[in-house]
């Protein structure tokens, strides 16, 4: 954090640096656009084909092939979900929170791609639904769907609170993914990442760029859809936070399940879906 008292005092121009209008790093105009209203015809033609419940305070995963679409729904209370992807033949291809970041802002809503992290950096998927897309940011600057947290954990607890907490997102995720890949606990945890917080509605402190989240504005029945662009494994924890309106890694928040769906749109549909090469840099950096 800056200091409340700095201890330099500024310079004559002071108020002319920090007049500067900011410039975006990375416009994303060259980016090319997912065809929304083309997904929206494919979804049409869906029909559910799989769906899992994920407890409170639990996590879950489901594969998802390529051409299909994957739903996650709130259901009977107001409930964040922790989201991790996997490319389901190369586990160590997986969502790259702080890339998508940089590229559509801090939080994602419809049009949106969750990338994967290098080498491969492609679109795992593209967020085609979001019922709470009308929230935008509040007063307070937060929104919902941020990739700006991480994912709590116990080792972060261990060190403000000095507890062990064993179902914070982190372990949910690495027993979930253990189970469903048969993986060795540890093999899991080291391919667990930073999540999508869905349904959580969060931001920074204007005054002192904390970190900050709030009782989130989900209510059963919304949901957040995604279009699978390679065949994926989504897992998905239901953060002890509950709402996330005052702690998480504890059991004292109430909690609800979330579910997730998988709408398939027929194997020929799939088929025709041309999936997403990956980078085509060389990986020579600079030997050559
Ligand atoms: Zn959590």
């Amino acid at each position: 954090m800056k200091l409340e008292k700095p201890n330099f005092a500024a310079p004559k121009d002071a108020d002319a640096r920090k007049a500067i209008p900011p410039v975006v790093c990375y416009p994303p105009e060259t980016l090319e656009k997912p065809d929304l209203s083309a997904l929206s015809n494919l979804r049409k033609g869906a029909r559910k084909t799989a769906e899992v419940t994920v407890a409170p305070r639990d996590a879950a995963c489901i594969d998802v092939p390529a051409g299909a679409f994957i739903r996650v729904v709130s259901v009977d209370g107001p409930q964040v979900g922790d989201l991790n992807m996997w490319h389901t033949h190369d586990l160590t291809e997986r969502f790259y929170s702080g890339k998508t970041r940089a590229l559509h802002g801090t939080h994602l809503s419809s049009g949106d791609r969750m990338w994967s992290s290098f080498p491969n950096m492609r679109p795992m998927a593209t967020v085609v639904d979001d019922t709470l897309d009308w929230y935008g940011f509040d007063e307070f600057g937060g929104s919902v769907h941020d990739v700006i947290g991480t994912r709590c954990d116990p080792y972060t607890g261990r060190l403000l609170s000095g507890d062990d907490y064993h179902y914070c997102c982190h372990s949910n995720l690495t027993r979930a993914l253990s189970g469903h890949c048969d993986l060795p606990l540890h093999e899991a945890e080291m391919l667990v990442h930073d999540v999508l917080n869905v349904f959580m509605c969060t931001g920074f402190t204007r005054d002192t760029g904390q970190y900050f989240m709030k009782a989130s504005p989900v209510r059963p029945g919304d949901y957040l859809e995604f279009f699978a662009e390679i065949d994926l494994i989504v897992g998905l924890s239901a953060c002890p936070g509950g709402d996330c309106s005052s702690e998480h890694s504890s059991d004292a928040a109430a909690c609800y399940p979330l579910v997730m769906e998988v709408y398939d749109p027929g194997e020929e549909a799939r088929a025709a879906h041309v999936q997403p090469a990956r980078s085509a840099y060389d990986r020579s950096h600079g030997t050559r």
